[in-house]
């Protein structure tokens, strides 16, 4: 018996158990200390209307022998793939086939799953800062990765450049941690870079639902030539605060050929072997946030999470902290002052204001230097956060 030794190549991650840890310490010292969570990555604002009553429903029928569902298609439901077909059309013009659309139960196992049809010899590129399961998902599997520095000099939107070579490449966009996104004219360069090379784009529109700016695409599809190039995940954790409830989908284009081969059937086959589909419930539930009354309550939701945002970038203006995101993004990532190093900042912010943010550093070694903050808490922690951070540093 042999283990993948590819695991034993996996960074660990101490992030997130570093920063519990260094609370902990905090809070021993000062045990009344009000903090605020300015770095989580979690929705917090309740399932809507809508979702909640089809859930509901759902599960009664499922409890009625005329209404009983099984196993259901691997794919998904047709009237939620249908339901997603109907959202790109309506949000961006786009038309995507209902059976280019794969239903899943949220896009990190997506990313990951994805992998198995690629063969191991291919190079993948990410961008540093990087949401970690990109990295770690190949590293598991034996790949070599290469790493594009996003830094304020482009915008934290790496772009191809001559003499790159990638084969399979991931753009998140608005991205996760630096809440940069790309606009039509940068996209459509990488769209052309991949098509030229025969690359296979891995586009991540886990935000799509935060880009309010007309030249910023919601998917990469609306990027000429990019149904021949990329492969899109989506998820309904942010966009209808699925996080719990477990609902994404994937969309792999019927023109996007590899070696003669459509990777839609490649993909088809892998899930039809590997993974039995998502909860009825939980499938009626994602469709009827798609439907027009449920898309109007989760807008609000956005909204609400969108002002928290403008609340922190407008703190960090006032501050002249250099700062990208909060506007297509519920991600703010900002420069430390005075020079300062990620952890070193985070310190301060946590002793001087109790206030708790994400360690740039912590998502490759471009993220050092900055912080990420982000709009998922209460309207009120959000401007009491920033009251604190104004009277300290202002
Ligand atoms: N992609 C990005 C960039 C994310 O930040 C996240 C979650 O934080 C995901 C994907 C995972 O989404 P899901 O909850 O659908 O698995």
């Amino acid at each position: 018996m042999k283990i993948n030794k590819n695991y034993q190549n996996i960074e660990e991650t101490y992030l997130f158990s570093e920063i519990a840890e260094r609370v902990r310490k905090y809070m021993e010292q000062d045990k009344g200390a009000a903090l605020i969570k300015m770095g989580i990555g979690d929705v917090t604002r309740p399932l809507c209307k809508s979702a909640v009553e089809a859930m509901v429903h759902a599960a009664e029928e499922m409890g009625t022998a005329e209404g009983f569902h099984g196993y259901g298609p691997e794919q998904g439901y047709a009237f939620l793939r249908d339901a997603i077909a109907d959202y790109y059309l309506n949000t961006s013009g786009v038309k995507v086939f209902s059976d280019e659309i794969f239903v899943s139960d949220g896009a990190k196992s997506d990313i990951g799953n994805i992998l198995d049809i690629f063969d191991k010899d291919n190079v993948v590129a990410v961008t540093d800062p990087v949401y970690p399961v990109y990295v770690d998902t190949n590293i598991m599997a034996g790949r070599k990765v290469i790493k594009l520095s996003a830094s304020a000099d482009n915008d934290f939107l790496p772009m191809p450049y001559p003499g790159l070579e990638a084969d399979i490449i991931y753009l998140c966009s608005p991205n996760n941690p630096t809440g940069a996104a790309y606009d039509k004219v940068r996209l459509q360069k990488w769209v052309d870079f991949a098509n030229a090379h025969g690359s296979v784009i891995l586009f991540d529109a886990a935000y799509e639902s935060f880009i309010s700016d007309e030249n910023i695409p919601r998917t990469i599809y609306a990027v000429e030539g990019a149904r021949s190039c990329a492969i899109e995940f989506c998820s309904l954790s942010k966009t209808a605060g699925f996080t719990g409830t477990r609902c994404g989908y994937t969309v792999v284009p019927e023109s996007l050929i590899r070696e003669g081969v459509q990777l839609r059937k490649m993909w088809l086959r892998r899930q039809t072997t590997k993974f039995n589909g998502v909860a009825y419930p939980v499938q009626r539930a994602a469709a009827a946030c798609l439907k027009d009354q449920g898309l109007s309550e989760i807008a609000e939701n956005i909204a609400y999470y969108k002002e928290n945002a403008k609340i922190i970038a407008d703190t960090f203006t006032e501050l002249k902290w250099p700062f990208t995101g909060g506007k297509n993004s519920p991600y703010i990532w900002v420069k430390c002052p005075n020079g300062m190093r990620s952890w070193a900042f985070f310190d301060d912010l946590l002793v001087r204001a109790n206030v708790i943010c994400t360690p740039g550093s912590g998502f490759g070694e471009c993220g050092e230097g900055y912080v990420r903050f982000t709009s998922f808490n209460t309207r009120d922690n959000t401007i009491e956060a920033m009251k604190r951070i104004r009277e300290i540093f202002g």
